[in-house]
C-alpha cells in the first residue's frame, strides 16, 4: 500500500498550514497536529489527505471528522492500488464543502447550565459545577474545540491531564471535575465513551486530624462565643453548614442531643436530605447552656452574625485565630486580600479548616471503640463507604498495641504434635502481662460478660474526655 498522509488544516505562525495529525504509535490523535516535532491542539480544521501519484504530490481534502478521513483514505488507498496494477479509476469527487462544526457549542452548554440549573442540586453543588464547566470551556477552546461534536474520550483525558500537570490539581479533584464535566457535556447532548483505565486510580488520603498539642493552644485564645464555636465543631462533628444554621431549637439541653434540621424559610437543607439527631458529651452540654444563656432574647441561631444571621466567615474567624495564636505552620503561600502572603503573617494557613475539627471528631470516635455504623449516623453519612475512609485512620502504634495485646489472631495459634493436646488456650502469661504493660488505652481488661463500648459508657466514660482534656480544662477569656 502507498503511504498516505493525514494533514490537517490548522492556523499555526499566524497563518493557516496543513500540519500531520499527531500520531500515538499507530492510532491518530485526532486534536492534534505536528509541527516542528512538536504536538500541537488542532482546532477545528478540514482533514486533507497526502500522497505520491505519477511523481507528483497529491492533496486532497477529505472531510471534517475523522470518520470521514478513515473512509477517504480506505477508498483513496484502493484507488491507488489498482491503478497501479493499470486499471483507470477515477479519483473520489473531492469534498469542497467546509462544513462548520455542528450542533450545540460548549459555551451554550455554560450559558444554559446557569439558566436552568436542575432542580436536584443543591446551591452550593450548582456553583461548583458552573465553575468547573466554565473551565473546561475556557480549557477546550485554547485546544481550538468548541462545539459538542469535537468531543471524545481524549479530549476528557487531556483535560484531566491538563489539571494535574498546569493547574497542580491533586488527582483526586482533577479526576472530580473531570467525571463532573463528563457528565454535564453528556447530559447535553455530547456522546463520549470512556473506557475502562481511563480514570486513574485515586489513593484515598488518610484525613487529617487536629492533635491537642494544636487545640490546646488554639482554646486558649478564644473569646467565650468563640470558645462555644468551635467546641462544638469538634464535639458534634457537624458540617459547616450544619453548624452555621443550628437553632436554639436543635439543642435539647435536657436530653444532651443536638439536631441537624430543615430550616424552613432559609435555603439549607441537611446534606442527605435526612434529619438526624445526635447524642452530645455532657461536657459540651454545659459549656452550650452557658452559651444560650447569654444569648440575646428573640435570636433563633446558635451563632449567628451580629445582625442575626447565618455566618458565613467561620472559617475566616478560626483562620485569624489560629494566626493570633501563632498556631500557622509558615510554609503556606496564597493571595491575601489581593497580594501575595505567606501564612506566617496572613490569616490563610491550609492547616486550619472547619472540616478537619469533623474528621478529628469521628477518629477519635473510632478510636474510642465506637462502631462504624453508629459513627456513619452520627455523622450524617449516606454511605458507609465515607465513614470507612475513618477506619484506616488508627495510628501503626495503636494497631501494635492492640496486635499485641488482642486475643483474636492467637485463635490462629495452633501446636505441633500430637493434635489432641494441642488445643490452644489463651496463652498463660498475656493478661497478667497486659496489666503490667498496661492494656490497649490504658485501660484493665474486660471481665467476660461486660461491655465497655457503647454510646452512653463511652461519652460518660474518659477516653474523650482524656484525649481532648487539655482542650476541654482550658477556660476561656471572658
Ligand atoms: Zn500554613
Amino acid at each position: 500500500m502507498k503511504a498516505i498522509r493525514v494533514l490537517r488544516k490548522v492556523k499555526a505562525d499566524e497563518q493557516w498550514q496543513l500540519l500531520p495529525v499527531a500520531k500515538t504509535g499507530e492510532r491518530f490523535d485526532w486534536n492534534y497536529v505536528m509541527l516542528r516535532g512538536e504536538r500541537l491542539p488542532a482546532g477545528a480544521g478540514a482533514f486533507y489527505l497526502e500522497y505520491r501519484e505519477g511523481g507528483r504530490k497529491v492533496r486532497r481534502l477529505v472531510g471534517a471528522t475523522p470518520r470521514e478521513v478513515q473512509a477517504a483514505m480506505t477508498s483513496q488507498a484502493q484507488v491507488l492500488e489498482l491503478r497501479d496494477r493499470g486499471v483507470e479509476v477515477e479519483d473520489a469527487p473531492e469534498i469542497h464543502t467546509r462544513r462548520p462544526v455542528e450542533g450545540k457549542s460548549i459555551a451554550e452548554v455554560v450559558r444554559s447550565f446557569e439558566a436552568h440549573p436542575p432542580a436536584k442540586l443543591r446551591p452550593k453543588s450548582i456553583a461548583k459545577y458552573n465553575f468547573d464547566l466554565e473551565q473546561f470551556e475556557a480549557w477546550a477552546r485554547r485546544q481550538g474545540i468548541t462545539h459538542l461534536c469535537q468531543l471524545n474520550r481524549e479530549t476528557i483525558c487531556s483535560f484531566l491531564s491538563y489539571l494535574v500537570r498546569e493547574e497542580d490539581l491533586a488527582m483526586k479533584s482533577a479526576v472530580n471535575k473531570s467525571v463532573i464535566v463528563l457528565k454535564l457535556v453528556r447530559d447535553a447532548g455530547a456522546t463520549i465513551v470512556m473506557k475502562k483505565g481511563d480514570w486513574p486510580r485515586v489513593t484515598s488520603m488518610r484525613p487529617e486530624i487536629y492533635t491537642p498539642q494544636q487545640l490546646a493552644p488554639l482554646f486558649a485564645g478564644t473569646n467565650r462565643t468563640e470558645f462555644a464555636l468551635y467546641q462544638t465543631f469538634l464535639m458534634t462533628g457537624f458540617r459547616d453548614q450544619e453548624i452555621g444554621y443550628a437553632a436554639r431549637s436543635d439543642f435539647n439541653a435536657a436530653d444532651g442531643l443536638m439536631s441537624v434540621t430543615k430550616k424552613p424559610g432559609c435555603s439549607f437543607d441537611p446534606k442527605t436530605y435526612r434529619e438526624r439527631t445526635v447524642e452530645i458529651p455532657p461536657e459540651l452540654v454545659t459549656i452550650l447552656k452557658d452559651h444560650v444563656a447569654r444569648m440575646e432574647e428573640d435570636q433563633e441561631l446558635l451563632f449567628p452574625t451580629s445582625g442575626g444571621k447565618r455566618d458565613k466567615h467561620m472559617l475566616r474567624k478560626l483562620k485569624r485565630l489560629a494566626l493570633r495564636q501563632g498556631l500557622n505552620c509558615g510554609k503556606c503561600e496564597s493571595m491575601h486580600e489581593g497580594k501575595p502572603a505567606s501564612c506566617r503573617t496572613a490569616p490563610i494557613c491550609r492547616r486550619w479548616t472547619l472540616h478537619k475539627f469533623r474528621h478529628t471528631y469521628a477518629t477519635t470516635l473510632l478510636r474510642d471503640g465506637w462502631d462504624v455504623v453508629t459513627v456513619q449516623h452520627m455523622l450524617g453519612h449516606s454511605k458507609l463507604e465515607s465513614t470507612l475512609v475513618y477506619v484506616q485512620g488508627l495510628p501503626s502504634e495503636e494497631r501494635r498495641r492492640k496486635m499485641a495485646s488482642g486475643t483474636l489472631l492467637r485463635k490462629l495459634l495452633f501446636r505441633r504434635g500430637n493434635p489432641a493436646r494441642a488445643i490452644p488456650g489463651p496463652p498463660a502469661r498475656d493478661q497478667a502481662s497486659a496489666r503490667a504493660a498496661g492494656s490497649p488505652r490504658g485501660r484493665r481488661p474486660l471481665r467476660p460478660g461486660t461491655d465497655r463500648r457503647g454510646p452512653a459508657a463511652s461519652w460518660r466514660g474518659r477516653p474523650l474526655r482524656a484525649r481532648y482534656g487539655t482542650a476541654l480544662r482550658v477556660r476561656p477569656r471572658s
